[in-house]
């Protein structure tokens, strides 16, 4: 039985990270491709309840691909496939590949890990893929990868409430020295809001970030593991409980604050 895989990114249906997935998927499977209108990234993982959507059919250079360009977010374009555009679910979900990082902190804002929490929502097993590059992008080995972990997924089956980020170095294939399973780095940015004037006088307000050195970057995370040239390939959950602070607060005898004893 063919994969059925599910492609679909942040950066929109005309990048080339999403062209290059498609292509390396429809060498394992059977792909179809649901994809942003246009870039979204850092959209996290909203999604688009007040307006309509819309999508019209999109051709991939070099695929077969059945595909669709949607007005929306990575996560609304997972939720049409699976509920209207598919003639079933997929069995497996695929976002990507990004251009740029997605390792630490920026896992919050993605929109790429968003597609795939999306589809773990919906129960189906997905995997999220970036490629550690700024400019000169080479995609193939990420391409290549992730197509075979989605067939390794499909054989293996994962957790209901799981999903993988995968992030590539932007590195030739004789380069690149292996894969680690890893877990997610912490803060690698420091914040940054510049404050400018604008042609009549007022003030506007510019977030941006500084990526911090890598060699802070302890060893079993994302982050190290691309330092050292590895494919990194983190497990993430849905549940955000802390659990330190959870067994914290339970003394914390908050009934309290409700005037209860
Ligand atoms: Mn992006």
């Amino acid at each position: 039985v063919a994969v059925r895989i599910l492609v679909t990114n942040d950066d929109g249906i005309e990048e080339e990270g999403l062209h290059a997935l498609v292509r390396a998927c429809e060498a394992v499977g059977q792909v179809t491709v649901v994809a942003p209108h246009h870039d979204r990234s850092a959209s996290g993982h909203s999604i688009t309840l007040h307006k309509p959507l819309r999508v019209s059919q999109a051709k991939i250079p070099g695929s077969e691909a059945v595909a669709w360009a949607a007005t929306g977010t990575p996560a609304d374009c997972v939720v049409l496939a699976v509920y209207g555009l598919l003639p079933g679910p997929p069995d497996v979900v695929l976002c990507g590949i990004n251009l740029g990082p997605n390792i630490g902190h920026d896992l919050t804002y993605s929109g790429t890990v968003s597609g795939a929490m999306e589809a773990a929502i919906l129960g189906i097993p997905a995997i999220a893929v970036s490629l550690d590059a700024e400019r000169d992008p080479r995609y193939e080995v990420a391409a290549a990868f992730a197509a075979a972990l989605a067939r390794e997924v499909f054989r293996r089956g994962m957790p209901r409430d799981a999903r993988v980020n995968v992030y590539v170095p932007n590195l030739d294939f004789g380069q690149i020295r292996g894969v680690r399973v890893t877990r997610q780095s912490a803060r690698r940015y420091r914040s940054r809001l510049e404050r400018r004037t604008d042609p009549r006088g007022r003030a506007y307000y510019w977030i941006a970030g500084e990526r911090t050195a890598a060699e802070q970057a302890e060893p079993g995370t994302d982050s190290h593991a691309l330092s050292q040239g590895f494919v990194s390939v983190t497990p993430l959950q849905m549940d955000l409980t802390h659990p330190a602070l959870l067994s914290a607060m339970a003394t914390w005898e908050l009934d309290r604050l409700l005037g209860r004893s």
